[in-house]
């Protein structure tokens, strides 16, 4: 294939991912927008096997087969509860082919580079293992906590932030005996200590966040995860991957922006660690919080909206996990058949990844014109006189406003108790992901239907209907 050929290819690659995420922002087109990807990726992945590779076939159709039939198991094996998980460990996967990539770059010698040409591919090849690194150690701790396989508590080693900075530095130091001794054809030893480095900044960096600022990591590994690729494209000369990583590195910065300016937390307080630590007056409880829990049954709940005008449904993790989506979906449908508004309020980071309750309403085929963000619908709960809480907790907890001190405190959330009545489905009295009581539930507005959503909405439909 000629060079042209490759290039014109490369072209509406990039063209097809750009349409990808523009198709992306909005769920009316979300299904569009991955097509595109697909259709991208597909061009991108034969182009590069037909056009630029010339050898080694054997080992190239076979990585292609191993890392193709994974993906696959792993995609049709994987829970929905499992997918903020998966894009973790993905995640790493991106980081640790940079630093893979990286050092058989740096070891094969093979681009006979002499002068400023040479120094500057040192310095590409040192910061995209460094980017890797730190993006695969990281996303590796992200995995554990996100499948709780590793606390919510953050980390938070004494002097800290002398730490961080002095890895920092000691990176730096490496870097620049790395690009000296590697024009004198040596270099190996500063390129390992520094992956050393870069590997415990990573854990550090991710272990010191506390659970309800893990969605800022997640989007923020997500866009590092695109600047090794991009690193990768300037190691292996590919134009391609140079631009797809550019456009998940700065998109997944756009959504860490979009993730910080969620939580009213700012990005470079979030990184240096320590939110979403318990609150340093830890009373108990029973002290905190006035007021007492009023459980309810399905059927006060079935009377409750069928006699309402404005229904407001709050999905949270909780709904993920008990697969009651389509519940929702089909008692939605029922409501509104009987003339009641049924509207959604969607919190940005409620569920477990970015988009999570979008996706899962999209599935159930929850019509889009009554999905609304936060920001959208935060005034009308006023006029709400049914919100139901499905599985929510964090992101309708009023100690993010009440409680000073709380680890949540200043997080803009939901506000179903300015309404007439709220109703939540839950099975117990636990916390959420920030380990964070909330006062919600004692209110007096507030009922409490006990029970896992989906049997507790499958009661709740056939009472309706
Ligand atoms: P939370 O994790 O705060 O609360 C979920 C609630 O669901 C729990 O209190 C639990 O209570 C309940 N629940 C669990 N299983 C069921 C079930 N089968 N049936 C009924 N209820 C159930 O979820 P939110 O969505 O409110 O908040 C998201 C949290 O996750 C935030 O702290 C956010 O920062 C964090 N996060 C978000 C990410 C993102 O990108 N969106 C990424 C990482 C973290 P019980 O056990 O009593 O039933």
């Amino acid at each position: 294939m000629s060079q042209n050929l490759v290039n014109i290819a490369y072209i509406g690659a990039t063209i097809l991912f750009i349409l990808a995420l523009s198709g992306l922002s909005k769920q009316e087109t979300a299904r569009k927008g991955n097509l595109f990807g697909m259709i991208g990726m597909a061009i991108a992945l034969t182009v590069t096997a037909v056009g630029i590779v010339t050898e080694n076939y054997s080992l190239l159709i076979g990585a292609l087969v191993i890392g193709g039939s994974i993906g696959l198991i792993l995609a049709r094996k994987v829970q929905m509860t499992q997918m903020p998980e998966l894009v973790a460990i993905l995640h790493s996967l991106v980081g640790l082919a940079a630093v893979l990539v990286g050092f058989a770059n740096f070891l094969s010698h093979d681009m006979n580079l002499q002068g400023v040409e040479k120094t500057i591919h040192d310095v590409e090849t040192y910061i995209g293992i460094l980017i890797g690194a730190m993006t695969f150690s990281g996303s590796v701790v992200a995995y554990l906590k996100l499948s709780g396989k590793w606390g919510g508590r953050p980390l938070l080693l004494p002097a800290r932030h002398w730490l961080n900075l002095s890895l920092l530095v000691l990176a730096i130091y490496f870097g620049i005996q790395f690009v000296a001794e590697s024009s004198l054809g040596g270099g190996l030893t500063p390129l390992i200590l520094m992956t050393i480095v870069a590997l415990l900044f990573g854990i550090h960096m991710v272990a010191a966040i506390g659970g309800a600022d893990m969605p800022v990591v997640v989007s923020m590994l997500n866009s590092y995860s695109g600047w090794a690729a991009a690193a990768l494209g300037f190691m292996l000369s590919n134009d391609l991957l140079i631009v797809i990583g550019a456009l998940v590195g700065s998109s997944g910065a756009i959504l860490s922006y979009i993730m910080c300016r969620a939580m009213n937390r700012n990005f470079i307080s979030v990184i240096a660690g320590g939110f979403g630590s318990a609150p340093k007056t830890s009373a108990g409880p029973a002290t905190e919080i006035e007021g007492e829990v009023t459980p309810t049954t399905v059927e006060e709940v079935s009377d409750m909206l069928t006699s309402a005008k404005e229904v407001m449904i709050i999905p949270g993790y909780g709904m993920a996990v008990a697969q009651a989506q389509h519940m929702v979906s089909d008692i939605t449908k029922t409501l509104r058949k009987k003339g009641v508004n049924v509207r959604f309020g969607i919190h940005p980071v409620a569920g477990r990844m970015p988009g999570h309750m979008n996706v899962l309403l999209a599935e159930a085929k929850v019509p889009y014109d009554i999905v609304f963000e936060m920001e959208e619908i935060n005034e009308d709960f006023p006029n709400v006189d049914v919100s139901i809480v499905i599985g929510a907790n964090d992101i309708v907890n009023p100690a993010a406003q009440e409680v000073p001190d709380s680890p949540i405190a200043g997080m803009p959330v939901l506000e179903p108790w300015l309404g007439k009545t709220t109703v939540v489905l839950k099975r117990g009295m636990a916390a959420g992901y920030a380990g964070v009581e909330n006062p919600l539930f004692y209110k007096e507005n507030t009922r409490m239907l006990f029970g896992d959503a989906k049997e507790s909405l499958e009661n709740l439909f056939k009472q309706i209907s």
